[in-house]
């Protein structure tokens, strides 16, 4: 038994090669202590180390479970966060949307920004620590909000991260007022059929109604309340939503801006309110 043997249990089972390797660098760094220096130093492998790595790969390919979900933690724009099947897992498109995000605090020195449906915190986290904004993010999930209070732990942003239960807007106070109000929403419209690792995210992270436009209308229709003069409105965007989107926010919202993704989908909407 050997690496390439190991990673061939993921290949078989039908894992793309380059993911497979991916991620069996991800748990010999993780369970095995093992990393990249090592490998370049031409360090072996225990026995030992090499059954703990088949375990792992073996959860992995019988299960489905993503490898972020067995190691507990995603990487995300430089930082190690904790995931568990409560949350959805970070996606690299999702850094689209912060990087925008931070750009616009930066210009504009914002002060407190809103992020609906935090989950892990990933996007409240990362924006509390590249700016000097402080970031409320809300979630109607008590499990999520647990492990967006760990991310703000790891990440040593206490109180410029802070976190509530609630469903959208319901407990946001109508005097709290924000420069910024960003989501990555549910977006999946109901019914599509979604890839095996997948399924194992919280389905109330990924679906919506109304063809997966639900929370995007939700959202905007009471954004204006909550945003003081000029603030800000982003959402990243799923495949094929970024009319609809537009058309939500076109009433009350000017200067709309649509950044594409390295496949060339509409991937966030930014707009300021009117
Ligand atoms: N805000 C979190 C993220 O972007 C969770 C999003 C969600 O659960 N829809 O990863």
């Amino acid at each position: 038994m050997n690496i390439q043997t190991i990673t061939k249990l993921l290949t078989d089972a039908g894992i793309e090669e380059n993911e497979a390797k991916i991620e069996v660098k991800i748990l010999l760094e993780h369970f095995c202590h093992y990393t990249e220096l090592d490998k370049c130093k031409g360090v072996e492998l225990t026995d030992n180390q090499l059954d703990l790595l088949r375990q792992k790969v073996e959860i992995r390919t019988e299960t489905r479970l993503p490898v972020q979900y067995i190691i507990g933690e995603a990487y995300f724009m430089g930082e190690w966060f904790k995931v568990t099947p409560d949350v959805l897992i970070p996606r690299d498109e999702t850094e689209i949307l912060v990087r925008k995000a931070i750009d616009i605090i930066k210009q504009e020195d914002l002060k407190n920004v809103l992020d609906i449906g935090t989950g892990s915190g990933c996007i409240a986290c990362t924006i509390a620590k590249n700016t000097d904004a402080v970031v409320l993010g809300v979630d109607i999930s008590s499990d999520a909000l647990r492990i967006a209070l760990d991310n703000v732990t790891r990440l040593r942003i206490n109180n410029r991260a802070v976190f509530r239960k609630s469903d959208l807007y319901s407990k946001v106070r109508a005097d709290e007022k924000f420069d910024m109000i960003i989501s990555n929403p549910p977006y999946i419209p109901i019914g599509t059929e979604l890839q095996q690792e997948v399924r194992h995210e919280p389905k109330e992270a990924l679906f919506a109604a109304e063809n997966g436009l639900e929370y995007y209308r939700k959202i905007t229709q009471n954004a204006s309340e909550y945003l003081n003069k000029d603030g800000w409105l982003m959402f990243e965007l799923g495949i094929g939503e970024a009319g609809g989107v537009k058309e939500f926010m076109e009433n009350n919202f000017k200067d709309i801006g649509i950044i594409k993704d390295m496949a060339g989908i509409e991937r966030v909407i930014y707009g300021r309110v009117i």
